[in-house]
């Protein structure tokens, strides 16, 4: 049984690679209730994540996870993925943002997890263990989310830095400051040639730019600002700016938006990786991933969520080409090589699916894995549920 909300997973997950039966959440659209003084929202799992951000806005709330699917995205799978966003940085991703569950497990028996309340401290979190499950341990019915106040006003800057180096580091003294930023996006020179390409944008000159915002109560936003501005102050510096006005806000983030589907443009295939390193070593991914599209021939794209040191990776190659098509692969491979080096993690908001199980048992230790087994046991004694995806045959 292959749970499915919208399909729009990157990694094969809601495929029904062994067969069986695929089972659409796509018509449990409802939202059951909204609750403002308690701060959560119950939905059923088909619910697209951008409708409910419009239900929620008129009230002064948002649901923080924001992947860029969210307009077509649902509920159930995002909290199936753990999807995230630019807001991560600040408001966390989806397991950060949720009370509780409904669930179907591997067995038929339908369970509760968690509490409508913001505290609790009851039994073991079987909450936070679904989500992030990619519907190995049990199909999401329903859904309590938790709401945050939406923020009444913010403000985006970009700093364009001279090499990768000096915008790590800015992005390294940003977070050790005190005002987390509520997005912190970087894109490589590759990324910004392509975008003055394709869209005749007006960028920056410089190896590397970082958007930035913050965000919050009106009369905290200068200040805000002035201390990102202040942190960004780093050798390498080449030009930083605050948007004056919304519309200027808007073509910023337009640019970093307009990213991936310009990628589709430039190149007939497109491998998008999430991988995630440590803040300190994004100068080390960099360069490294520059070297393996050196070694194998394939042009890469860097941009992504540098506050998080989630970087979206992208190969960008003509499968036509069997040179290429044959270096594809050994270059995702040497790509999760260097990361598990640097001690990142393979992904950051994607999840494993299909594409990255070969990867698991490199990233995750043996016993790890085993656990993980044992759990999936529990929950889904046939092994009916999502077979063939996230965790390795032993
Ligand atoms: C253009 C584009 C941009 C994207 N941008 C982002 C981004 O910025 N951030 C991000 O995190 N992701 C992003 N994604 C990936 C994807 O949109 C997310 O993973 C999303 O959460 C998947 O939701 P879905 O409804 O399409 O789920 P599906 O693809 O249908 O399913 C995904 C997984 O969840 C399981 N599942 C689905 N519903 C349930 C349920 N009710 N109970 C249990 N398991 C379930 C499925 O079995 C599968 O394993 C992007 C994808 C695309 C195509």
């Amino acid at each position: 049984v292959t749970a499915r909300g919208r399909g729009t997973a990157t990694t094969g997950a809601s495929v029904p690679s062994a067969g069986g039966m695929v089972l659409s959440l796509e018509r449990m659209t409802r939202i059951l209730e909204i609750n403002t003084a308690d701060r959560y929202a119950r939905v059923e799992p088909g619910v697209l994540n951008g409708d409910l951000q419009l239900a929620l806005a008129p009230l002064g709330f948002f649901w923080a996870p924001d992947p860029t699917s969210a307009p077509y995205s649902s509920i159930g799978g995002n909290l199936a993925c753990n999807a995230g966003g630019p807001r991560t940085v600040k408001y966390g991703a989806a397991r950060d943002n949720v009370l509780g569950l409904n669930v179907v497990d591997g067995a038929g028996r339908y369970w509760p997890t968690g509490q409508f309340t913001s505290k609790g401290s009851v039994g073991f979190d079987l909450t936070r263990l679904l989500v992030g499950s990619e519907g190995l341990l049990g199909v999401i019915v329903e859904a309590t989310l938790k709401l945050l106040p939406k923020p009444t006003a913010s403000r985006l800057m970009r700093a364009s830095f001279q090499q990768v180096e000096a915008a790590a580091e800015a992005v390294a003294r940003v977070m050790a400051q005190a005002n987390t930023p509520s997005a912190l996006e970087f894109m490589d020179a590759k990324a910004l040639g392509l975008l003055r390409r394709y869209h005749a944008l007006d960028l920056p000159q410089g190896d590397a730019l970082l958007l930035l915002e913050v965000d919050g109560a009106a009369n905290t936003i200068d200040s805000q600002a002035a201390a990102i501005q202040a942190a960004c102050q780093v050798s390498g510096l080449l030009h930083f700016e605050q948007a004056t006005d919304a519309r200027q806000g808007e073509q910023l983030w337009a640019a970093r938006k307009a990213l991936s589907p310009t990628l589709r443009l430039h190149a007939p295939k497109k491998i998008n990786e999430d991988v995630v390193v440590p803040v300190s070593q994004l100068p080390a991914l960099i360069r490294g991933v520059y070297a393996i599209s050196a070694e194998f021939g394939i042009e890469v794209v860097n941009f992504g969520h540098a506050g998080n040191g989630n970087v979206h990776v992208n190969f960008l190659y003509d499968p036509a080409n069997a040179d290429q098509h044959a270096a594809a692969p050994l270059a995702v491979r040497a790509l999760f090589k260097l990361v598990l080096s640097l001690n990142g993690t393979l992904s950051g908001e994607h999840g494993i699916g299909l594409d990255k199980l070969p990867f698991m048992a490199e990233a995750i230790p043996a016993e790890t894995l085993s656990r993980m087994r044992d759990l999936k046991r529990v929950f889904d004694p046939a092994g009916i549920l999502n077979p063939g995806k996230v965790l390795p045959m032993p």
